[in-house]
């Protein structure tokens, strides 16, 4: 099975890597760990760029998708029909967020970049970690090194965490949103809870 995180910038989500992969395994399971962009040899090259390097919008909509249809092809699917389950931190609901939301990119053609690249493939369940704008900007603001991305304005993240919220409410069978606006240890427990249910 196929599990995506997503949320904003400082929403929390990479806090809770590790107990999601535990959790999974503590059951028997086989997990395949990835992310985006990245998560192939190619993809990490591109995410590189896509972090450091100013480009067009519909430019960083395609270097996305290109490095997505690697990891895809190269990573997810291979993994999932050995039979293992496959975490991704991000994966397309961030191009809805990111590219559509947050750069103006016409949701139709990402739409059609996702189904060119994904023929189908959908997340079985994504875990969206959501806070209210303010504690994003203001948990960046004390990053170290902020890419690209976290060096953007409110009204950004904003539009960012609507293109989220629309998608979540659009696929509610698939989505699980989490407070993130909570103690790390309230947010982690509740992460357990909701992979312990999806696996029963
Ligand atoms: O999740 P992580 O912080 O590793 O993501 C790297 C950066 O790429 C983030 O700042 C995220 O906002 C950005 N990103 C994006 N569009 C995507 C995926 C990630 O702008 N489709």
């Amino acid at each position: 099975r196929f599990i995506t995180l997503e949320g904003m910038d400082g929403a929390g989500k990479s806090s809770h890597i590790e107990s999601i992969i535990a959790t999974l395994k503590e059951r028997g399971l086989e997990v395949v760990s990835t992310r985006e962009p990245g998560g192939t040899q190619l993809g990490e090259k591109l995410r590189e760029l896509l972090l450091h390097e100013s480009m067009h919008a519909e430019t960083e909509t395609l270097l996305m998708f290109a490095a997505r249809r690697e990891h895809i092809a190269t990573v997810i699917e291979p993994a999932l029909a050995s039979g293992a389950w496959v975490v991704s931190d991000r994966f397309t609901d961030a191009s809805f967020a990111y590219q559509c939301g947050g750069r103006g990119v016409p949701r139709e053609k990402v739409e059609t970049l996702e189904a060119w690249v994904q023929q189908g493939l959908q997340p079985d369940m994504t875990l969206l970690f959501d806070v209210p704008v303010e504690v994003s900007v203001a948990r960046l603001a004390a990053a170290r090194a902020p890419d690209k991305f976290e060096r953007e304005s409110a009204e950004f993240f904003r539009r960012i965490r609507n293109g989220y919220l629309a998608r979540a409410t659009a696929q509610p069978q698939r989505f699980r949103l989490i407070d993130g606006n909570r103690p790390l240890d309230t947010v982690r427990q509740d992460v357990v809870d909701i992979l312990q249910k999806f696996c029963a």
